[in-house]
């Protein structure tokens, strides 16, 4: 578990001690007390956190901005990007190889955490995130600064060759595929990267360091490597 902190808001980036299943996260009763239990409990103590809010994660581009305590059941309402411009009140999203992406408006003081796989990357889901926060806050792009979770990344995410077809309309999409002898492997966080930056985010906006790859570094659950049964790691932001 690595916790990047700063005087406005911190961030915790999870690993496979965090151990959670979908079935597990998926499956609690209603009306249940996130924080009164583990894993969720520890952040609780890590963050001091009063609230903490998960949506129930559909690979969309669609999301839910959090402007009070309790606002809604955990894991309940489907969407993949949470922001919140509430102190103490975390917003996190679960993964296994997709990339976990946080923007930090430090002007507004405005957070928000992206779910983004393949899927959701194809359909812009970080730049439809920017642009809420854009439309809500008045975030403006050179104020925001991004962070890259732990993901999938281009040294171990092989892909089919009609994967091509999904990523036709990026101008860039020549970029984010290799070709090598073994296979074509994707560049997920470069296509997140790029999009962003091709809305306007400058290259220094980006903080890299923590976006290790989930498939080969054993640290971290990888859904290609365990399959859809295997557990997921946390990504919790929170501004204080
Ligand atoms: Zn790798």
């Amino acid at each position: 578990m690595l916790i990047h902190n700063n005087p406005l808001f911190s961030i915790y980036f999870g690993n496979a001690d965090d151990n959670i299943s979908s079935d597990q996260y998926l499956g609690y009763p209603k009306k249940v007390q996130l924080l009164s239990i583990e894993p969720y409990k520890r952040l609780q103590k890590l963050m001091h956190l009063e609230d903490l809010f998960f949506l129930n994660q559909i690979h969309s581009a669609k999301g839910v901005i959090v402007s009070e305590k309790a606002q809604f059941e955990p894991f309940s309402v489907q969407g993949d990007y949470l922001i919140t411009d509430q102190k103490h009140i975390g917003i996190g999203i679960m993964t296994g190889d997709c990339l976990p992406i946080i923007f930090y408006d430090n002007l507004h003081n405005v957070a928000a955490i992206v779910h983004a796989g393949w899927r959701g990357s194809v359909e812009h889901v970080a730049v439809k995130a920017l642009a809420h926060m854009q439309a809500q806050f008045g975030t403006k792009i050179e104020h925001i600064r991004i962070f890259f979770g732990p993901s999938a990344k281009s040294c171990c995410y092989q892909v089919g060759q009609e994967f091509e077809k999904h990523l036709e309309h990026f101008s860039f999409a020549d970029q984010i595929l290799y070709k090598e002898e073994r296979g074509i492997m994707f560049d997920l966080p470069l296509c997140n990267k790029l999009q962003l930056e091709h809305v306007g985010v400058a290259k220094e906006a980006f903080r890299l360091q923590y976006n290790s790859c989930t498939i080969c570094d054993p640290r971290y659950c990888s859904y290609r490597r365990e399959g859809a049964n295997g557990s997921r790691q946390m990504t919790v932001v929170v501004i204080r």
